[in-house]
């Protein structure tokens, strides 16, 4: 009986293919406590829509976070977080992860998505930049680089204001807060195709995207805020590559083509 079940394990394990290990991250260092993002999160977000209108329509905001919520789910420690997803009355394409969890989306980033799978791209890209906590991230490493004290001496004894004015920081749009370094932006694409597999969507959809942001966007190797669209999309295809093929992938649903429609229609 021993035998026999051996054997079969070993049967099992022939066949199945091997797939390199997934690329592992973990958020870098961090003076902050998680209630200090949300904190610096909010703020960033009266910032932005101080000077952007945000598009207030339930139904496509119902949508727009209830996909959200199952990206999250599959998302490494996100429970941790405040996430909400909110519409920016901005044609661009563009999205920002802010710290602690809001998460802005552009209307025409919807708007442009010819399906579910390639807007989830968007937002799982942006919810990989609040789990490894990489705005304050950023102003931890600027502060802790124009004070004195240590990192560790700086952990949870620093205020979220202290640090914005000792760094003359701001989280207005275009502010350095709001541009992730490139080492970032490698870091969500790689851990957003992550989550946009394990929440059973088609992951090809994240380069997809990129390849429409880049036409639009009428330069290929400058869209928005984001590096280089040819590399980004060879780093996404080599972390796909390491993702075992799988069955019942979702590429899209009624209810993104009904929420398109119903923005697309609004002033
Ligand atoms: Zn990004």
């Amino acid at each position: 009986m021993f035998a026999s079940i051996r054997s079969s394990v070993f049967v099992a394990l022939l066949a199945l293919p091997i797939w390199a290990q997934r690329t592992q991250l973990k958020p870098d260092f961090n003076i902050f406590t998680v209630a200090q993002d949300i904190e610096l999160g909010r703020r960033a977000a009266q910032e932005i829509e101080a000077d952007t209108k945000v598009v207030s329509n339930v139904v496509v905001n119902d949508y727009l976070n209830s996909l959200g919520r199952t990206l999250i789910a599959a998302a490494p420690e996100s429970k941790q977080f405040q996430f909400q997803f909110r519409i920016l009355d901005e044609r661009r394409i563009n999205a920002f992860g802010l710290p602690g969890g809001i998460v802005e989306v552009n209307r025409g980033t919807l708007e442009s998505a010819v399906n579910e799978s390639q807007l989830a791209s968007v937002l799982a890209h942006e919810i990989a930049h609040v789990v490894l906590r990489h705005g304050s991230h950023q102003l931890s490493k600027a502060y802790t680089l124009q004070s004195s004290v240590s990192r560790l001496g700086a952990i949870g004894k620093t205020s979220i204001s202290e640090a914005l004015a000792k760094t003359r920081s701001s989280f207005s749009a275009g502010s350095t807060l709001l541009k992730n370094p490139k080492d970032a932006e490698d870091e969500a694409d790689i851990l957003g195709v992550q989550i946009l597999y394990d929440a059973g969507y088609d992951s090809n959809a994240a380069t997809a995207f990129l390849e429409i942001t880049a036409a639009k966007t009428n330069a290929p190797s400058r869209p928005v805020n984001h590096p280089e669209t040819a590399k980004r999309i060879a780093r996404i295809q080599k972390e796909i590559s390491k993702l075992a093929p799988r069955k019942d992938i979702i590429t899209d649903s009624d209810k993104f083509q009904s929420a398109k429609a119903l923005l697309l229609s609004l002033p």
